[in-house]
């Protein structure tokens, strides 16, 4: 087991050298056919642990007729069946409490984390210990990209009750070696920049509206502007913000530092990451070799070819985890994917999320993602805010055109403005998507807010 893991697994100090720019050069700059040997031994091993130790996985190779044993490339997962939120949800309910899919035995898990449970039933997840050494690995990969080092005092400001960023974060800090000082967002704005002063923080991590609430009320708690607070690093995700040009740039403005950072996993994902590095073109895919990562047609299941700006639905394979494996897991993300060669030298895919799989339409047998509307309306943007709504006569995801899109524009606006705003979002729709659209100017505020976020697709009886 340990042979397995060196090279995959760096200790602080392994190499005394702080300055290199990769936590772990070998693993994160391995040339793709390299990684790709690495992938397939290791999923060969891997599906040979599932088939001996996960009920899930023993039914679905039956059910499937799909054979780990034969498995000659990676190509050949392709007749694996997927697996989903369902079969972990039922597989928790028959088997709890952790599912059907667990392949370690109790006696050999030390940690649980669980999800939020904002849309049913918290889905519980445990680690074995291998499973937290290569979390915090991944862990340690990203904060060393984003310039993170040993003697770098690091706030966590993620929710530790649970939370699979919380504890998780705390022991990847310690990992690389740095001070982690686990104030968790349980301490609220007003007690966590008090141990930032005092504690002379210098890095930050937690999700961006959390950041951004720190920002405001600095002023008022410490009497001091969030900029002399000393932070170097501010990073995190959970949530979108951190990837977005203009919240780095009003983040970045409030801290007096330009590294402002995003991170992106999902939680039955770990220990598979994606994370910035300083050139902020993406987010790199930092553990191939924990997690191997298809891209598929959401509607139709087929495989996309990882293409530069290829956008589908992140499904994923465990290599490695021992306690809660998943193959082929539908993460119901969408991803654009880059695959040009990064100035940092990393060597994994880098992404962006742009959407859920549950919001995509299909509009005449095209694909169409409501971040693509998005994109294009914001070209608009003073005239048209960026508070839009498709609004969709019946459940999607098919549409019959023209596609109804609210979009919220800006005050004081004359009658003849909004006609030219409405025809040119409209035209540049229907140019750049091949969509015919029906667009709808609604004054400030006409789009209802609730209290957790907009639904960027409704559906509504045409009046
Ligand atoms: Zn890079």
């Amino acid at each position: 087991m340990h042979q397995t893991l060196a090279p995959e697994v760096r200790n602080a100090g392994d190499d005394a050298d702080d300055r290199r720019a990769h936590w772990n050069p070998q693993q994160e700059t391995m040339p793709a056919a390299q990684m790709r040997e690495l992938q397939t031994r290791k999923l060969k091993q891997h599906l040979a642990y599932l088939a001996q130790h996960s009920a899930l996985y023993q039914r679905k190779f039956a059910e499937s007729g799909f054979d780990p044993a034969g498995l000659r490339s990676i190509e050949d997962l392709v007749h694996l069946p997927f697996t989903t939120k369902a079969d972990l949800r039922d597989g928790q309910e028959s088997h709890p409490p952790f599912g059907l899919h667990q392949a370690a035995p109790m006696d050999k898990i030390i940690r649980v984390t669980s999800t939020a449970g904002t849309t049913g039933r918290p889905v519980f997840q445990g680690y074995a210990r291998e499973d937290v050494m290569r979390r915090n690995e991944s862990i340690a990969r990203g904060l060393w990209g984003f310039g993170v080092r040993p003697g770098d005092r690091v706030i966590n400001g993620f929710a530790l009750s649970m939370f699979n960023a919380g504890i998780p974060f705390c022991t990847g800090i310690e990992h690389l070696g740095a001070i982690d000082i686990p104030v968790g967002a349980e301490r609220k704005a007003e007690g966590m920049l008090m141990v930032a002063r005092d504690m002379k923080a210098t890095v930050w991590i937690g999700t961006p509206s959390f950041a951004g609430f720190l920002a405001e009320k600095c002023q008022e708690v410490l009497g001091i502007p969030p900029s002399e607070l000393g932070l170097r690093v501010v990073c995190g995700g959970g949530e979108s913000g951190f990837e977005q040009p203009a919240f780095q740039k009003k983040m970045e403005t409030a801290f007096g530092t330009h590294h402002i950072y995003d991170w992106a996993s999902t939680s039955d994902a770990h220990p598979n990451v994606f994370a910035h590095c300083e050139h902020r073109q993406g987010k790199h895919h930092l553990t191939p070799d924990f997690a191997l990562v298809e891209l598929i047609d959401p509607a139709s299941g087929k495989i996309l070819p990882m293409e530069d700006g290829a956008e589908g639905e992140y499904i994923f394979t465990h290599l490695d985890r021992r306690a809660c494996p998943l193959a082929r897991y539908r993460t119901g993300d969408i991803l654009r994917v880059y695959t040009k060669p990064c100035a940092c030298g990393r060597t994994g895919f880098r992404m962006d999320i742009v959407g859920r799989s549950d919001d995509m339409l299909i509009i005449r047998g095209v694909n169409l993602f409501p971040s693509a509307i998005q994109s294009v309306v914001g070209g608009f943007a003073p005239k048209a805010s960026a508070r839009l709504q498709i609004v969709l006569d019946q459940p999607g995801p098919k549409v019959e055109p023209p596609l109804r899109v609210r979009i919220e524009h800006a005050p004081g606006l004359g009658a003849a403005e909004l006609a030219d705003l409405r025809a040119g979002i409209e035209q540049a729709i229907r140019a750049k998507l091949t969509v015919t659209a029906k667009v709808e100017l609604v004054p400030p505020g006409g789009i209802a807010r609730t209290e957790t976020k907009t639904r960027l697709v409704i559906v509504e009886a045409q009046s």
